[in-house]
């Protein structure tokens, strides 16, 4: 029997493959998004940019050396999942996917990654955590698509450490952790894309409105930063009575092709940073 390889054998053997996974999920998940709202704002659909203010240059340049050096983070932070794997501390899943079984364990990480998501974001507006974990995802006051991964280090390691935590609980077959890595990445890059993308009806809607959009993560950047908290679902934000009471209200003056400068002005000057 080989012996399992040591962690620096891992790394020179994974580091720059895990390293571009995770990089071109990034690139292909935002800039999808991003061409997308790119091709819309050339139609009748610009009347859907939520907020007046545009992102800077600068804004675009520090949301993306972030976002890289998130994905760094999430590299080094793969090497000991990879090694954990390998001496059988965690398990793969082994067995017969079935489309039932596939759509299942899909639902599950889902349901635990919004859980985790809306908890460890809670968790991060405490004043304690504040400065050192998510100051810097909300110096972004108009996110754009580019700012799904502009994280402080300490955030990128909180949203890396879901994955061994599941993967601990739950050995998962592949085919779900890949179908949940993409989603992960195009529903962030979705949240951040400033131009609201969903159906117009969407959030007032008594089965859609549990599922998230566009305006209720972008007003938590440029409206509230007590409000909307959620990820891929609503439902935590409505149980605990952390949505925004505006966030029906602006979801439908967004979607409703209203001219943007009838919109109030969304700025920094209006938010706050408590627990
Ligand atoms: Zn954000
Ligand atoms: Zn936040």
């Amino acid at each position: 029997m080989n012996t399992p390889p040591s962690l620096l054998e891992v790394v020179q053997a994974d580091f720059l493959h895990s390293f571009m996974f995770d990089m071109g999920r990034y690139l292909i998940g935002a800039g999808l998004i991003a061409a997308a709202v790119w091709l819309l704002s050339r139609t009748s659909w610009a009347a859907r940019k939520i907020q007046r203010r545009r992102a800077s240059r600068a804004d675009f340049t520090r949301e993306f050396s972030a976002s890289v050096r998130t994905v760094l983070v999430f590299t080094v932070l793969a090497m000991p999942m990879v090694w954990a794997f390998q001496h059988g501390y965690l398990h793969q899943w082994s067995g017969t996917l079935t489309p039932l079984s596939y759509t299942l364990y899909l639902a599950a990480i889902l349901l635990a990654h919004d859980s985790w998501f809306y908890w460890t974001h809670r968790a991060m507006h405490l004043p304690a955590l504040y400065r050192s974990f998510h100051r810097f995802h909300h110096l972004t006051i108009t996110p754009t698509a580019w700012t799904a991964y502009s994280f402080a280090i300490p955030e990128a390691a909180v949203s890396f450490l879901f994955m061994p935590v599941w993967l601990a609980l739950v050995p998962t077959p592949n085919p779900v952790v890949f179908t949940f890595l993409a989603l992960m990445i195009l529903r962030n890059a979705m949240g951040h894309a400033g131009l609201e993308l969903h159906p117009r009806g969407w959030a007032g809607h008594p089965l859609l409105k549990w599922i998230s959009t566009t305006t209720h993560h972008d007003m938590h950047h440029g409206s509230s930063y007590n409000h909307n908290y959620g990820f891929y679902f609503t439902w935590w934000d409505k149980l605990m009575g952390t949505e925004h009471p505006d966030y029906v209200a602006t979801f439908d003056r967004v979607t409703g092709a209203r001219a943007v400068a009838d919109q109030p002005l969304t700025t920094s000057a209006s938010c706050q940073t408590t627990a």
